[in-house]
């Protein structure tokens, strides 16, 4: 879907928000409590020399510093003194080793799409900017790719392709992989192969104390099961091995329809009967949103609906009659590459969906049906703020249905995710502009 949205975020981030604050942050050591953070010259004396020669250190006011220290979510930006660009996992764990000796807090970051308020927390900390770790091997039997812990949505889903495979992955380009991995990950083959967490089968992890230990159901069998789940809290992972498989469609169909609000009720009631309770075909996702589009209202929001279907047009169309039924302001329709579906998405790396810098809050919850009047109240609570707050009115409530075949196919004992059961999410990004004055309910 191309659209004029400034924020249309596919934030399946129910877990990752919740399990995405590291316990890193608050590490400390009370034998040094009052220690002052370290200067540059202790980092470029101390720590410099423990890094092999692939590492860079960024110092605040240096180029490199401001574009790795960037985020998605401008209010859960940190203060960092350094920014540390490891070269390999021993880098890492030097750098944590570090951090533990001088009482340094620090923080992994990948993406930056992370969007937790306790990632705002780190004051005169480390940024570990994991993101250089992002190598990816597929093996020789083809069955898993060995991955660096920098490695990202965009990144992994083009490799794979172009090798005619696919993995379970977020479904917005922008985001890494173990940020959602290690806390659930909604993506367009969850139908499939599950959440991004489902697939992981190693991790090579260091630990707060420096070590490097490698994470399996044969190693530390405990850790691997809070990793996948909670696995922020608990060390950061440079490289992983993770489950893949031939691509089942190389093209996903997408069908876009735009409602005025007086079909809310009637657009939900056929998304319930479509997709309620884990009922959603295995090669479909729906996001549903409400959105201000001044060319149609510019007081009433509308409620637009995308069928997004890894299979064919003919194939979706029993699907989408009944929407169809309900009379659409308008209807688009377009078949993009599986590369492609992100951006027809409205996420792709380079959408404005996925671009640093925005002041956002994200809100999600998850729901096994859609209660209707629930949404109705919803509607108008959100058309009530966007129009009583001109600045807050790029924001948006989205609902979006993903497959759960292969979600619940795992156990839900076998790993630390405690979510399994839910069938939607809901989120609302509240989205302001810098100007914005609120008003004083909002
Ligand atoms: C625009 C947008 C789109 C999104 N789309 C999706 C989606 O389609 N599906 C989905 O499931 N979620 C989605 N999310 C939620 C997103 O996956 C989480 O917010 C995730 O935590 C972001 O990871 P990151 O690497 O981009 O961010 P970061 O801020 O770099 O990292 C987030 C957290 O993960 C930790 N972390 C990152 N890498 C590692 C590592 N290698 N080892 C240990 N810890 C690590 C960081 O320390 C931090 O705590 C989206 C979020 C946004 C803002």
């Amino acid at each position: 879907m191309h659209t004029s949205l400034q924020v249309i975020v596919t934030l399946l981030d129910l877990v990752p928000l919740i399990a995405a604050i590291p316990s890193f942050i608050g590490h400390t050591r009370s034998d040094n409590f009052t220690r002052l953070p370290p200067s540059v010259s202790t980092y470029q004396q101390e720590l410099g020399p423990r890094l092999s020669k692939n590492a860079t250190l960024y110092f605040p006011n240096s180029a490199g510093y401001i574009n790795d220290t960037e985020r998605w979510a401008a209010n859960t930006k940190s203060n960092f003194s350094v920014v540390v660009v490891p070269g390999t996992a021993q880098d890492v764990a030097a750098t944590v080793s570090f951090a533990d000796t001088y009482n340094v807090p620090f923080l992994a970051v990948n993406k930056g799409h992370g969007g937790a308020a306790g990632l705002a927390t780190v004051y005169n900390g480390i940024q570990i900017y994991i993101r250089a770790l992002d190598d990816i091997e597929v093996s020789e039997d083809g069955n898993s790719a060995s991955m660096g812990g920098g490695v990202y949505q965009d990144q992994l889903v083009n490799y794979l392709f172009d090798r005619g495979k696919a993995a379970s992955s977020g479904a917005c380009a922008c985001t890494g992989v173990m940020g959602p991995g290690l806390g659930g990950g909604f993506g367009r083959f969850s139908g499939y192969y599950g959440l991004v967490l489902d697939s992981i089968i190693e991790l090579d992890v260091v630990l707060a104390n420096g070590s490097i230990i490698t994470v399996s159901e044969s190693s530390h069998s405990d850790l691997f099961w809070g990793m996948r789940g909670a696995g922020h809290n608990f060390g950061i992972v440079t490289r992983f091995s993770y489950k893949i498989y031939d691509i089942p469609h190389p093209d996903w169909f997408f069908s876009t329809m735009t409602f005025t609000n007086d079909k809310l009720e009637a657009v939900f009631e056929a998304l319930n009967t479509f997709g309620a309770n884990g009922t959603q075909p295995k090669e479909a996702v729906t996001y549903t949103l409400y959105t201000l589009n001044p060319e149609i209202s510019a007081t009433e929001p509308v409620v637009i609906f995308v069928l997004q279907f890894g299979a064919s047009a003919a194939e979706a169309a029993p699907i989408l009659a009944p929407f169809f039924a309900l009379k659409p302001l308008s209807a688009t329709n377009e078949t993009v590459p599986y590369t492609g579906a992100a951006h027809a998405a409205g996420a792709g790396d380079t959408d404005a969906t996925c671009l640093p810098g925005v002041s956002a809050q994200l809100y999600p919850v998850g729901l096994q049906t859609y209660n209707i009047s629930t949404n109705r109240a919803i509607y108008n609570l959100y058309k009530t703020m966007v129009n009583e707050n001109p600045g807050l009115n790029t924001s948006i409530v989205q609902f979006e249905g993903y497959a759960q075949q292969g979600i619940r196919a795992v156990e839900p004992d076998s790993t630390a995710y405690a979510h399994r059961g839910d069938s939607l999410l809901v989120y609302v990004v509240p989205h302001s502009l810098p100007s914005c004055k609120l008003h004083s309910n909002t």
